[in-house]
């Protein structure tokens, strides 16, 4: 067995222990239960604590047959589906990273786990919001602030310990030099002098949120906790009652996911996954067809129609009066970021400071070694986040503008943002453009069965950064001259 062999069965078994988790998160944080306590799953039926050997991941519940073995109550085939495929989330983003090395030269796990953990906790985080953004269109930010969190940490040590690899790479893309290649693997960075305004619009929007939380003024039409106020929360007893008929379609999707990571193993064993060029396309055939799957996934989950689906939409045809005013109390707020972003890259270009290295620019100049170094990857990382979250805040203020409905939930805004963090900025870029054709797809095959207009998009967005994960390279090689020679013209640098 050879160590990608088990990596892999490593990364699915982990996968599906978080998975498990994650379900208990799913469960607990619409209904404002706490995640700690109790330690232990009970049935949502009946409250009997689910023993341990019950417990195991996907095969409880296969072996139970989807029952309580208390009181017989139908548990719903959602658990054993969020465990599976998020054992599949991650054993994709195991391969990409580390087998198929779809991101060239990164995938020495002592210096790159700071990549995995910010890429597996953005997954695991992704699954969560999008089962909970089907379930009421509603979803918690809170894990995708942990996930924010986690992505700055990460880059931050992974630029300490990569750094020498990184940093110069990172320079190559404002010195001109393209023939380095502007990417750092397929992670291409902005600009250090772009990535230092973007950490200043950080840091100040921040202050902005600390002001306004002190001072009490209302926030904005949202809650900022929860994207729409009122979850449909079901009781236990009306969940049971609701899915009384086994329900066949998310077990073959589980028996697909399976079926998948057996012909990997295998696939791995025979050599098929080495990563060689004439196996590249192979490779990212792997990770297409992973997101086939949980496009299905997301499509099979859409065709039963709710009363959650009407009301959404009422929802947002009352509000329809509002979301001009809405969005633009929403931008007051922003700002003073946008101010001191602005004022930041004005100064910045009136010194002709925009093309220089991280150790040339203002406020992180002075620092050296680990400390400049770690500068940079927090940079990175904030810059990633506000990037990510200026692409949604963009969509969501122009479209209303525009449409006088609200065009993009605020809760989307938050998962570009996250996106951002976990697999750069780019990736928040793609995946708004991949989760669009990506939705518009999946709403011509749900034609068949839906009977809603309602579209959560979250999902889509997920699904759009995971493709990305896999499609970087060709994407950001196809769009590099167009985003150099944009920056050349920022910068007024003419080749
Ligand atoms: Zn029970």
């Amino acid at each position: 067995m050879s160590l990608q062999i088990v990596g892999t069965i490593g990364a699915g078994l982990f996968g599906a222990i978080i998975g498990s988790f994650l379900n208990v998160v799913i469960y607990r944080l619409p209904r404002d239960l706490s995640i700690s306590n109790p330690r232990w799953s009970m049935c949502p039926s009946c409250g009997t604590r689910i023993r341990a050997y019950d417990n195991i991941p996907i095969l409880g519940w296969l072996w139970l047959r989807g029952r309580c073995r208390a009181c017989r109550a139908a548990i719903s085939p959602m658990y054993p589906l969020v465990e599976g495929l998020t054992a599949l989330s991650f054993v994709t983003v195991w391969d990409a990273l580390f087998v198929g090395q779809v991101h060239g030269t990164w995938a020495s796990l002592i210096q790159d786990w700071p990549l995995l953990v910010a890429a597996w906790t953005l997954v695991a985080v992704l699954m969560a919001v999008s089962v909970m953004d089907i379930d009421a269109y509603m979803l918690d930010v809170r894990p995708l602030w942990l996930c924010m969190g986690v992505g700055a940490v990460m880059l931050t040590f992974w630029f300490v310990s990569r750094g020498d690899d990184v940093i110069p790479r990172f320079f190559s893309m404002v010195t001109g030099d393209r023939s380095k290649g502007a990417s750092v693997g397929g992670l291409v960075p902005l600009p250090p002098s772009l990535c230092l305004v973007g950490a200043v619009m950080g840091v100040m929007w921040v202050l902005t949120e600390c002001v306004r939380k002190l001072v009490a003024i209302p926030a904005t039409g949202d809650d900022p906790a929860v994207e729409t106020q009122e979850p449909d929360v079901s009781t236990p007893e009306t969940e049971s009652k609701r899915e009384p008929r086994f329900q066949p379609f998310p077990v073959l999707l589980l028996a697909f996911a399976l079926a998948a990571l057996m012909v990997w193993v295998i696939g791995d064993g025979m050599g098929w996954i080495e990563a060689t060029e004439a196996n590249a396309l192979l490779t990212i055939a792997r990770g297409v067809a992973v997101c086939v799957i949980l496009m299905a996934a997301i499509v099979l989950s859409s065709l039963t129609h709710r009363p959650v689906d009407d009301e959404i939409i009422e929802e947002i045809e009352a509000e329809r009066d509002a979301a001009r005013s809405m969005v633009l109390r929403e931008f007051a707020g922003l700002l003073p970021a946008v101010i001191a972003g602005g004022a930041l890259f004005a100064m910045m270009k009136a010194n002709g400071q925009l093309g220089l290295p991280l150790d040339a620019l203002p406020l992180v100049g002075n620092l050296s070694g680990a400390a400049l170094q770690a500068a940079g990857g927090l940079c990175w990382a904030i810059a990633a986040i506000v990037g990510g979250a200026a692409v949604g805040w963009s969509v969501r203020i122009g479209g209303t503008l525009l449409f006088g409905k609200e065009a993009f939930g605020s809760g989307d805004i938050y998962i570009l943002a996250a996106i951002g963090a976990g697999f750069g900025f780019w990736a928040a870029f793609f995946a708004l453009f991949l989760g669009v054709l990506l939705a518009l797809l999946g709403v011509v095959l749900s034609l068949f069965g839906k009977t809603s207009r309602a579209i959560p998009f979250g999902p889509w967005l997920s699904l759009g950064a995971l493709l990305y994960l896999w499609l970087a390279p060709d994407l950001l090689a196809y769009f590099q001259p167009a985003i150099a020679t944009l920056w050349d013209m920022i910068i007024g640098r003419f080749p």
